[in-house]
């Protein structure tokens, strides 16, 4: 995916993706830089809050607030109909694949003539390990 955008793929942007790109979850940027920092001890880590910004702007990447905390969760881009459940006692996140973003987008139209861009839907709860 990086490699078909027109970004030039600097060291450090490889291995921000190849970080984001090998973990199906969401990871902080401090988890990211941690990672990166293991395959290479000279990228620094506003190198790779740089990097994740750049692939933010070019909609590489999906950057989500998914805690109580007001920390930033990263993965590589999905859509917004795919919405985010998480857990409020072990912190798992599950993807749902749902209606309800495109059904706000048609409501908030409907009623305000707005034209959303982005949609976020977090459900918090607890997931089937807590509740058991
Ligand atoms: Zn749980
Ligand atoms: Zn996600």
């Amino acid at each position: 995916m990086l490699d078909g955008s027109d970004l030039r793929v600097t060291r450090p942007r490889r291995l921000v993706w190849e970080v984001l790109a090998a973990e199906p979850g969401h990871l902080t940027a401090a988890e990211i830089a941690d990672r990166v920092h293991q395959k290479d001890s000279s990228i620094n880590v506003s190198s790779v809050y740089r990097t994740l910004a750049t692939f933010a702007e070019r909609r590489l990447v999906r950057e989500s607030r998914l805690g109580s905390d007001d920390v930033s969760y990263w993965e590589t881009a999905h859509a917004d109909h795919v919405i985010h459940l998480v857990c409020s006692s072990c912190n798992a996140v599950v993807h749902h694949d749902s209606d309800s973003a495109s059904m706000l987008r048609r409501e908030v139209f409907t009623a305000h003539k707005f034209v959303s861009a982005h949609v976020e839907v977090t459900v918090t709860g607890l997931c089937i390990n807590c509740t058991v």
